[in-house]
């Protein structure tokens, strides 16, 4: 069996730094520089804008 490392060590630094600080750091990452809510990389466009827009 394997596991997907980067899963791993996402489980691992919530585990050590909380949820907050995981989902924190997400942030930085794909937060929208619209409306700076956090982006997922599934799609290569801010959910929360598209929502808005619509
Ligand atoms: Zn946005």
């Amino acid at each position: 069996m394997r596991y997907g490392m980067s899963m791993l060590n996402n489980l691992h630094y919530i585990q050590n730094n909380g949820e907050k600080a995981f989902l924190a750091n997400q942030n930085k990452k794909y937060a929208c520089p619209e409306c700076n809510k956090p982006r997922t990389v599934h799609y290569d466009y801010c959910i929360y804008c598209k929502q808005e827009k619509r």
